[in-house]
């Protein structure tokens, strides 16, 4: 008989819709079978008008947990009984723990990024950082940024629908942390290269960069970068967008959205299981 699959294997979902393209099921299930944990990772198509019932039906069924991703995301919250601080501020949820039936939500993305500089000895903390974005992406990272110690953060987005969203960030991180914060708009090009000229890292955290915008940059030239400045994209596919290109041409050390993408299913993995994925294995995988 197979064994893969047993009576006492735990379940964690995933709720997002559409979901059928995601990468997660396989990178969880591709860790916990090198680790020979007994979980499995299954996807469900939750929309919004499903959530509650789906939430209803994670308690009822223990599973041990699930992501969360959108449309969900910004929406879960109000089901569960506990939100972690950076899941609080962010207004944002991608990761659900069942504790003894307490549901918990966190937010990994920013977590994921950070721990993805680390990885790449990049060390941001007690420094300035310049972000492109105001999206799920941007807002997880500006503000596991100010939670860990970045000393100043100047945030551009264009005043689109997104734009209200930086707003309200900015205040949330002057409210909760030391963090010097402003917010400016992105079509401010001579602004943005005044920005970055003084920080140590610029990160990009739009959708500029993929499909359908793939080949745009939110810096118009080279002239914004320098050999010493470190510079992320939040994309990875393509894994080198126009912006990193141009980047590493200058000679910039680069980081594209993969190790954000690993280490944020690390975390949500560590608090499912209390162990790390086996990181070095992930990545020859997910390249
Ligand atoms: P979102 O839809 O929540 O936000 C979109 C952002 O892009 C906003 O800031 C918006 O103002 C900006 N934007 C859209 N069109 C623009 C344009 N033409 N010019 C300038 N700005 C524009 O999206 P998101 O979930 O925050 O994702 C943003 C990017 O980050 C995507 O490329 C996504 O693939 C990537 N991402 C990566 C990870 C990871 O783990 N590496 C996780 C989430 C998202």
């Amino acid at each position: 008989m197979a064994e893969r699959i047993t009576g006492h294997t735990e379940l964690i979902g995933l709720m997002a819709y559409p979901i059928r393209h995601s990468s997660s099921p396989a990178m969880h299930n591709e860790a916990f079978a090198t680790l020979g944990l007994d979980y499995a990772y299954l996807a469900f198509e939750v929309d919004n008008d499903t959530l509650e019932d789906a939430v209803k039906g994670l308690r009822a069924l223990k599973l041990k947990g699930s992501n969360v991703s959108m449309p969900n995301k910004t929406v879960v919250g109000q089901y569960l009984d506990k939100l972690s601080p950076a899941a609080e501020m962010a207004g944002a949820v991608n990761t659900i723990v069942n504790e003894d039936g307490v549901l918990t939500g966190h937010i990994t993305d920013g977590i994921g990024y950070m721990q993805s500089l680390k990885d790449n000895d990049i060390d941001v903390i007690g420094k300035k950082m310049t972000i492109t974005g105001a999206g799920g992406a941007a807002t997880a990272i500006e503000i596991q940024a100010a939670l860990d110690g970045v000393k100043e953060m100047s945030i551009f987005n264009v005043k689109d629908k997104f734009w209200e969203n930086a707003e309200k960030t900015v205040e949330k991180i002057r409210a909760n942390t030391d963090c010097i914060v402003n917010l400016y708009d992105l079509e401010d090009k001579d602004k943005l290269k005044e920005e970055i000229a003084d920080s140590y890292l610029f990160a990009q955290a739009t959708g500029v960069g993929m499909k359908p915008l793939e080949g745009q940059s939110v810096i118009p030239d080279a002239s914004f970068l320098r050999p010493d400045l470190i510079v992320t994209d939040t994309v990875y596919a393509p894994r080198e967008t126009a912006l990193l290109k141009m980047a590493k041409e200058v000679g910039c050390k680069t980081m594209n959205g993969l190790g954000m993408m690993l280490f944020q299913g690390d975390a949500a993995f560590y608090l499912w299981t209390g162990k790390h994925m086996p990181i070095d294995h992930m990545k020859e995988v997910l390249d």
